[in-house]
C-alpha cells in the first residue's frame, strides 16, 4: 500500500472563488495522485483568507492523509497561505536561512534587491521544509499536521502558477509517493457520440453499479458522451479487468462507442473514411465551417476531405450549389428540401467528392418562427455507396436546445455523428432517436 492512500486538494485564491479564474491545477493534481494509485477524496476551494485557509487545511487533514494546496504562497498581502499553514500546523514562522540566499541570488542576477515583501517568501512554520521552486520566487512548503488520533497528514503546499506548480508536484510525487506494491488506481475512457446521456445510463444498467469494480460513469457534453471506466485493485489484474469491462459496455451500447485508439468522433470519421476509401465534401450554413474545421482539425484529413462551402445566403446556396429557385421559394432556406439540394450541390461540385454533409438551420437568438423555432436545423447526409448509380441522401430536422454557440456545436456534432453511422451502414434515422427530434 502506498503511504499515503487519502488525498484532498484545495485551490487557494480569491480569483478561484470569484469565478474569475478556472480552477486548472486541482484536476492536474489528481490526475497525478490517481497515477500513484492515491484516492482524491475532495476538492475544496477557499478565498485568500488567513482563517478560511486555516480551517480548511485543519478540516481536511482530519479525514486525509496527505492535502495539497495551491495558491496564495506569493509576496503580496493577500498571499495567505504561509501564515495560515503555520496557524494550522500550530508552529511559528521563522526564516529559511538557505530559502533567503536563493532569494537574495535571483534578486542580484536579475539586478534588483530584495524588498522586505519579496523576503516574505523566505518564510516557513517552524516545523516545516521547503521545496525549491526553479521556476519562479516563492518556495512550496511541505508540513506535517497532527491530527487528534496522534497521525500525521502531509500537507504540501505550492505556488498557483501552473508552470511552478507542476515541476515541484512532479518530484514530490516522484519522491514521496512509492510506488504502491500491488494496488493500483486505472482508468480509460471511452467515447459516445450521438447518445443521450440517459439513454447510454438506461443501456448500462448494472454495469453503472456504484459499487462495481471496475466503477463505470458517464459524463454527458452536448451529444457526446464519455463512458469513465475506473478500477482499483491489484495491479496484474487491470488490464484483464477494464478490457473485460470494455466489452460488456461496447455490447450494451455498439455502435455508439468509438474504436479504443479514436480520440474524438472527428478521428473516427476520417479513419473510417480512409479505410472505405471515401471522399467527403461539406455546404454549410448555420454552422459556418465549422463541420469543415471538425475534420481538418486531425491530421491527415486531406487524405479524405476534399473540401467545403459555407453558403450563408440564397445567393450563394443557388450560386455555389445549384440549390433550385423552386425549392428555396417553396420550402425556404431552412428546410428539409434545402439541404438535401445542398448536400447533393456539394457532392456533384467536389470534384472527387463520395459523400458530403449539409446543414441549414436557426441558430438564434433571432430568426426563430412558430413552425421553425430557434434551434431548428435540417441536416443531410448524401452518398455514393458504389461509385455506381444515384447517389443517396438522408435528410432529418432536429430542435437542439441552448444558446447560438450550443446550437451551432450539437449540430456539427449530430452531423458528424449521421455520417459516421452512414459510412458504417447502420440506419442514422433510428440510431439518432434519441437526440431532440421531430422527425
Ligand atoms: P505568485 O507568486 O504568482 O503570487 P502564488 O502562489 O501566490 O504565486 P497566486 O497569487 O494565488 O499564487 O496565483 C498566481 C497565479 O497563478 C494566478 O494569477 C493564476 O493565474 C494562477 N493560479 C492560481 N491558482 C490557480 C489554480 N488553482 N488553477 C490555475 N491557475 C491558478
Ligand atoms: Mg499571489
Amino acid at each position: 500500500m502506498s503511504a499515503h492512500e487519502r488525498a484532498a486538494i484545495l485551490a487557494i485564491g480569491d480569483e478561484i472563488t470569484l469565478g474569475q479564474k478556472t480552477d486548472t491545477n486541482s484536476g492536474e493534481i489528481a490526475r497525478c495522485l490517481v497515477e500513484h494509485a492515491v484516492r482524491v477524496t475532495e476538492y475544496s476551494a477557499v478565498p485568500d483568507d488567513r482563517a478560511a485557509i486555516a480551517d480548511a487545511l485543519t478540516r481536511l487533514a482530519l479525514t486525509n492523509d496527505l492535502v495539497i494546496a495551491t495558491g496564495g504562497l506569493g509576496p503580496t498581502a493577500d498571499d495567505l497561505t504561509r501564515i495560515a499553514l503555520a496557524d494550522a500546523v500550530c508552529s511559528p514562522l521563522v526564516e529559511d536561512g538557505s530559502a533567503l540566499a536563493h532569494l537574495r541570488e535571483r534578486a542580484f542576477t536579475r539586478g534588483r534587491s530584495l524588498s522586505p515583501n519579496q523576503r516574505l517568501q523566505a518564510q516557513r512554520p517552524e516545523s516545516a521544509t521547503l521545496l525549491e521552486n526553479h521556476n519562479g520566487t516563492a518556495p512550496a512548503i511541505l508540513a506535517a499536521l497532527t491530527v487528534a488520533d496522534g497521525s500525521t497528514t502531509t500537507i504540501l503546499c505550492l505556488p498557483g502558477p501552473p508552470r511552478e506548480m507542476r515541476p515541484i508536484l512532479d518530484a514530490f510525487v516522484r519522491d514521496t509517493l512509492r510506488a504502491p506494491s500491488g494496488t493500483v488506481i486505472r482508468t480509460r475512457i471511452l467515447h459516445a457520440p450521438a447518445l443521450a446521456e440517459a439513454e447510454a445510463g438506461g443501456r448500462l444498467g448494472e454495469l453503472m453499479d456504484r459499487e462495481r469494480n471496475p466503477l463505470v460513469g458517464t459524463t454527458a457534453s452536448g451529444v457526446l458522451v464519455d463512458i469513465r471506466l475506473r478500477y482499483e485493485g491489484p495491479l496484474d489484474q487491470a488490464a484483464a479487468a477494464l478490457d473485460d469491462t470494455e466489452h460488456q459496455v461496447r455490447r450494451a451500447i455498439d455502435p455508439f462507442v468509438l474504436p479504443a485508439d479514436a480520440p474524438s468522433l472527428q478521428h473516427a470519421i476520417v479513419e473510417l473514411m480512409r479505410e472505405r476509401g471515401a471522399i467527403l465534401a461539406t455546404a454549410e450554413s448555420c454552422t459556418g465551417g465549422l463541420i469543415a474545421r471538425r475534420i481538418t482539425d486531425v491530421e491527415g484529413s486531406s487524405d479524405v476531405f476534399d473540401g467545403g462551402w459555407v453558403t450563408y445566403s440564397n445567393k450563394m446556396k443557388r450560386s455555389e450549389l445549384g440549390v433550385s429557385d423552386a425549392c428555396l421559394d417553396a420550402y425556404g432556406a431552412v428546410s428539409a428540401q434545402t439541404a438535401r439540394e445542398m448536400a447533393f450541390g456539394a457532392l456533384a461540385h467536389a470534384p472527387d467528392a463520395t459523400c458530403s454533409l449539409s446543414v441549414t438551420g436557426i441558430a438564434g437568438p433571432g430568426g426563430g418562427t412558430a413552425d421553425k423555432p430557434v434551434g431548428t436545423v435540417f441536416i443531410a447526409c448524401a452518398h455514393c455507396s458504389s461509385g455506381e448509380g444515384e447517389p443517396t441522401c438522408l435528410v432529418k430536422r432536429f430542435i437542439f436546445p441552448g444558446d447560438r454557440a450550443s446550437v451551432r456545436s450539437f449540430t456539427a456534432n449530430v452531423a458528424l455523428a449521421m455520417l459516421r453511422f452512414e459510412l458504417l451502414g447502420i440506419d442514422p434515422g433510428c440510431l439518432l432517436a434519441e437526440v431532440p427530434n421531430t422527425g
